[in-house]
């Protein structure tokens, strides 16, 4: 099986993305999937967009993207994310715009036996999210592969589903058995809400999945952020991973 980068949530971070591309680079890693949401409430839309296109060989759609091209209602959005987002359906080209439409919400690799989606294998179109043991539970039971990663809440999680079901938590990286199945949260690589301000994503290798955090220039990014006139609270929270 081909080592595996697998990213969500770059939020129109280049800065982030760059940081963790580079990082794939450097760890030797063969393929790149994303998870969804390459918009939202970061600066440069157009250009991350186009880098993932050039570079992962799976992406999704995340509800930010599908809310920047009108695929869906953002009325339910909080205010901030809607007016990051209304700036960036402004600014998107068509040719952005059309590589939003085209994504889909859910992807499978068979010979790897991975599922992939952006926020809950669970009514992939409502984003639950998964952020503990509990929702991971039920996550389960609605994927049939090994593995299964997403993204959405922006913080992660390893769930690994035992022989005899139990759900067991693990902190960063795990090394897979034969018996269970495992529930990845890859984090989020432009706004990360753990605590950490470290752009997250996690490498698959063999038998083991590990949660990596990279460093970027968040200043750069922030700077960005203020001349496009972005929400004040939206720059903040970079610095301190809210
Ligand atoms: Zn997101």
């Amino acid at each position: 099986m081909p080592s595996y980068a697998i990213i969500s949530d770059v939020h129109a971070n280049l800065e982030a993305l760059h940081a963790v591309l580079k990082d794939r680079e450097k760890e030797n890693i063969d393929e790149l999937l994303f998870l969804g949401d390459s918009v939202g409430y970061g600066p440069d839309p157009n250009l991350c967009i186009a880098m993932l296109h050039e570079r992962a060989g799976i992406l999704l759609a995340g509800n930010h993207d599908r809310g920047a091209v009108a695929l869906i209602d953002i009325s339910s959005f909080n205010p901030l994310a809607r007016a990051a987002l209304n700036w960036t359906s402004d600014i998107l080209t068509e040719k952005s715009k059309t590589l939003l439409q085209e994504l889909p919400l859910i992807a499978a690799v068979k010979k790897d036996n991975l599922f992939l989606v952006h926020a809950s294998p669970c009514e992939p179109g409502k984003w639950h999210y998964i952020t503990n043991e509990f929702n991971a539970f039920t996550a389960f039971r609605h994927f049939q592969e090994k593995i299964c990663f997403v993204g959405h809440a922006h913080r992660p999680l390893i769930a690994e589903q035992a022989g005899d079901g139990s759900i067991i938590i693990h902190q960063e990286r795990v090394i897979m058995n034969d018996r269970g199945r495992y529930l990845v949260n890859v984090g989020s690589v432009g706004q990360p809400r753990d605590g950490n301000r470290d752009a997250a994503y996690a490498i698959l290798r063999g038998n083991s999945i590990t949660i990596k955090r990279v460093s970027y220039d968040i200043v750069v990014t922030q700077k960005k952020m203020q001349k496009a006139g972005l929400p004040e609270y939206l720059i903040n929270r970079l610095a301190v991973g809210r």
